[in-house]
């Protein structure tokens, strides 16, 4: 069988010597075993020498294969395209920096050879070496994610696994622009077993997520799993007219029965109606904002769901047309 191994690179050119070395000692452990590993470099329109680089090991090594995307497409588009290429019945996904310890990949074949496992993920269970803000807004985000979302997504959790070839086909079949994979990994659903390990720290170069790239990417997780920011509307709303109903009773009560005056004249009414007003426009946004988002969801065109496994169907099964059934009932 064939073991494909992803690596999305972007300005890679000096730590990609360090993992291709490391994956050749990867594939001579596992060789003996009658596998056959193929290394698949997605070049995300590098502006370094890390194609050059790419091709240098494609010329002397058979196993190695390539994309060259046309720009920077970011990461999420180039692990699509690798997974796109890969042919493998196992694939993995590894960054360029050494940070997702190929080390780990035996492990992972011997996970999903036992049968028990469909997908073998890493998680970081620390954040050693990462500037504490980043660490601070991370968990956060992590923290918020799982709360709005129906999907859940392990802090920690990194793009780096073993899938196997059924995994992956579900994947590809999210063909979604705006793509969020640990969020997509996660919905696609499967047994999935966690191995953690120590964070370590990239070999060579330097990270390509700036605070805001990774602001937006956290943006686009919440966005495109849920439609909750949407029905912050409603709720803001709600809560608007709900304070102008208390606002009105509470000028009521010391108005006509205790006959209190010391406000300017008009002003209570006057509030009493535009934060009710206020509240009507809100949640009409809102459920605006509902049909928006069903709309939004709907246009993804994500399966509706996705089998694991089936029975083997019998010949004539998948003729289940109308014509096919009378026929076959007479
Ligand atoms: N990467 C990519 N395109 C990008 C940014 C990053 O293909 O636009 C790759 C990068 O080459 C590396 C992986 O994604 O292999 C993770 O990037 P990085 O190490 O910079 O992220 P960090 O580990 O700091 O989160
Ligand atoms: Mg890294």
């Amino acid at each position: 069988m064939i073991i494909s191994l992803i690596v999305p690179c972007y300005n890679e050119e000096e730590s990609l010597p360090f993992l291709y070395k490391a994956l050749c000692e990867v594939r001579s452990s596992e060789e003996g075993k009658g596998r056959e590993f193929e290394f698949i470099f997605v070049n995300d329109g590098s502006c370094d020498n890390t194609l050059k680089v790419i091709k240098d090991f494609a010329a002397s090594d058979s196993s190695v294969r390539y994309v060259s995307l046309s720009r920077n497409f970011g990461k999420e588009s180039a692990m699509y395209a690798g997974l796109r290429k890969a042919r493998g019945g196992y694939v993995a996904i590894l960054d360029a920096d050494m940070q997702d310890p190929p080390s780990l990949i035996p492990q992972m074949i011997k996970d999903l050879d036992s049968g028990n496992w469909d997908i073998v993920a890493a998680r970081r269970v620390t954040r050693a070496g990462e500037p504490r803000i980043r660490s601070f807004f991370a968990r956060t985000f992590y923290k918020l994610i799982n709360r709005m979302c129906d999907v859940e997504i392990a802090d920690g959790a990194r793009d780096f696994r073993l899938m196997r070839r059924e995994v992956v086909d579900a994947i590809l079949l999210l063909s979604e622009r705006q793509r969020f994979s640990k969020g997509i990994f996660s919905w696609v659903g499967f047994r999935t077993k966690w191995l953690e390990h120590e964070n370590t720290e990239r070999v060579a170069g330097e990270t390509k997520w700036s605070f805001w790239k990774l602001f937006r990417y956290a943006v686009d997780g919440i966005v495109s799993f849920t439609i909750a920011p949407l029905r912050l509307a409603t709720y803001a709303g709600f809560a608007s007219a709900f304070a102008a109903f208390i606002y009105l009773i509470y000028y009521f009560i010391r108005a006509v029965i205790l006959r209190i005056y010391d406000t300017v004249p008009g002003y209570p009414s006057l509030l009493c109606f535009m934060l009710f007003i206020g509240g009507l426009i809100l949640m009409a946004l809102g459920l605006l904002g509902e049909y928006i988002g069903r709309t939004y969801i709907e246009t993804k065109g994500r399966p509706i769901y996705i089998s694991a496994e089936e029975s083997p169907s019998k010949p004539d099964e998948d003729l289940c047309s109308r014509d096919n059934l009378t026929s076959r009932d007479t």
